[in-house]
């Protein structure tokens, strides 16, 4: 329209319509990282939750951070190699968003655009690159942009917060076998995951492994499914200081609408306790969701997989938390975040071999 038959017609030119905020799921997994027969199980005698990465759309989460588990635990079942349980599980997350319509994405410039669902692909555990350091490029090349860096077991880059039984840290941590924190391999990884642009995930580190990572990188981290020690001692939580140190890096924190009987949070009152005083530490802008949709035997009170992530806008607001905070919490800081860590690309040198493909890796 020319200026004179916008004046004619008395129109305002329209406004520019500002680009509303993505729902976004920090840390999930698809039901493929459990065997059918174990889930089958689970789901008769525990009612564990099942929900499709298709449960997505009517959940309105515009992202998911989808993980492969790279520790034992996801692994070592699989037969094969660690490394081919790690590929096949991305391969069957890949399968199943696209039996769903569902698009993977890689960088910050999709995730800006809601309307999806899309996912992007994550691995907690970085078992792998621990014995073999280039696995942190083939899993870039995969199109992993998530990298948890430890899960489960220590491994060669860092030490567990909490053993598969519950225990405090790892056993050879605390039988003095191994000191706690980032290994000199650990802290190369930090510089390449910065270099790479990849976010790194401090969920299930100890506290060493956790502070040494925020002083080491470059990029803001995530710990993309816990909650405050302060509020409720579990050792899968962290420490008001180990919260500081993320927040300083500009990362976040994900709340986790996870139950593990009485040990964590019961139900969406506790989950606005935990949000309310983590926010009163470092601010509601380094808050985010990390639902481990697949990956937990069960969720807490009030919040019942993907179909419930709107439902957690009440419970936040509820909580005091102004619109802007809960649009931040429910996706806009992780927009943020992902677009700073994955924009680091191109920074420095990357020291991966010219011509290796990753197809030459895979066994
Ligand atoms: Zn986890």
């Amino acid at each position: 329209m020319s200026m004179d038959s916008a004046a004619m017609s008395n129109e305002l030119p329209p406004a520019e319509a500002s680009a509303p905020t993505p729902a976004i799921d920090m840390h999930a997994h698809s039901p493929s990282i459990v065997p059918g027969w174990l889930r089958a199980v689970g789901k008769k005698v525990l009612s564990v939750p099942t929900d499709p990465l298709s449960d997505l759309r009517p959940g309105r989460v515009d992202l998911a951070v989808i993980t492969a588990v790279g520790d034992p635990m996801g692994t070592r079942w699989r037969g094969r190699s660690a490394w081919a349980g790690v590929v096949e599980q991305l391969t069957a997350a890949r399968t199943e968003a696209a039996a769903a319509g569902i698009t993977v994405v890689t960088d910050p410039a999709s995730i800006a655009r809601p309307g999806g669902p899309a996912i992007m692909l994550g691995v907690e555990g970085a078992d792998t690159v621990g014995t073999d350091p280039q696995r942190l490029t083939d899993l870039h090349e995969l199109g992993v942009r998530v990298l948890g860096l430890v899960h489960y077991a220590d491994n060669g880059l860092g030490t567990i917060g909490m053993s598969a039984f519950g225990g405090r840290g790892s056993r050879a941590v605390r039988a003095g076998r191994r000191s706690a924190g980032l290994s000199p391999l650990g802290k190369e990884v930090v510089a390449q995951m910065n270099r790479l642009g990849m976010l790194i995930d401090l969920a299930h580190a100890d506290f060493a492994t956790t502070m040494s990572t925020c002083e080491h990188s470059t990029a803001p981290v995530v710990s993309s499914h816990t909650a405050a020690s302060a509020v409720q001692d579990f050792p899968r939580f962290i420490s008001d200081t180990e919260v500081r140190a993320i927040a300083a890096t500009g990362g976040l924190i994900g709340l986790w609408p996870a139950r593990l009987g009485k040990l964590t949070l019961r139900d969406v009152d506790d989950f606005a306790r935990h949000a309310a005083h983590l926010a009163q530490l470092v601010g509601a802008e380094h808050l985010c969701v990390g639902t481990d949709m697949n990956g937990v035997t069960g969720y807490i009170d009030g919040y019942d997989g993907p179909r419930c992530f709107p439902t957690l806008a009440p419970v936040l607001a509820t909580a005091g938390f102004d619109s802007a905070e809960v649009h931040g919490i429910l996706g806009g800081n992780a927009l943020r975040v992902l677009k700073a860590a994955l924009s680091q690309e191109n920074r420095g040198s990357m020291p991966c071999e010219p011509g290796r493909s990753v197809r030459d890796r895979q066994e």
